[in-house]
């Protein structure tokens, strides 16, 4: 490591101590050149890697659109909040031991997929249902609010006819009282 004093290339470790919790290593060190002293930290790298999107647009991984995504997948299912915690803890745990700087979309989709599918079947396929078709954890986020509301409105844009109860009524199904 350069000195960052006088730049000169060659320091000297004099002394190496680990933090009391055990997290990082601190080093003391001296410069050959100016006999200047430093300390240098050394910490685990735990970042979370960039998500590339299909397209290639690339954004930082974001836990709280990872847990958006769950609880709209699992919305009113009889699922708890401790579990999913758990199952986002093993997403976020998988990302960190890929130990990639980059991770596809598509990868992080099918490990909540993984996930949805040993806490509810229910939750699975709505989630596998509307992000095959994205790709994007974010986009399903929206795509589901979408499903949601589809119902409703799809029977608002033909005019409110509620499709099924028409061609129920038929003629012969009335009471018939004739009696010889
Ligand atoms: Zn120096």
């Amino acid at each position: 490591m350069k000195c960052p004093f006088c730049k000169g290339p060659t320091t000297q470790v004099v002394d190496t101590r680990e933090s009391e919790d055990g997290d990082s290593i601190r080093r003391r060190r001296r410069c050959l050149s100016c006999d200047k002293r430093f300390t240098t930290f050394e910490t685990v790298e735990l970042r979370m890697p960039q998500v590339v999107k299909q397209n290639g647009m690339r954004s930082e991984f974001d836990e709280d659109k990872l847990r958006t995504s769950f609880k709209r997948a699992l919305h009113k299912r009889p699922v708890s909040a401790e579990l999913v915690d758990a199952a986002i803890d093993h997403v976020t745990q998988k990302l960190h031991a890929l130990g990639e700087r980059e991770v596809g979309s598509r990868q992080v989709g099918e490990m909540v997929m993984k996930e949805l599918l040993k806490l509810d079947k229910v939750a699975y396929i709505r989630f596998a249902s509307v992000y095959k078709s994205f790709q994007d954890v974010g986009d399903f986020t929206e795509a589901v609010e979408e499903v949601r509301k589809s119902p409703a409105r799809k029977a608002a844009d033909r005019g409110g006819k509620p499709a099924g109860k028409q061609s129920v009524k038929q003629p012969g199904k009335q009471p018939v009282k004739q009696q010889n």
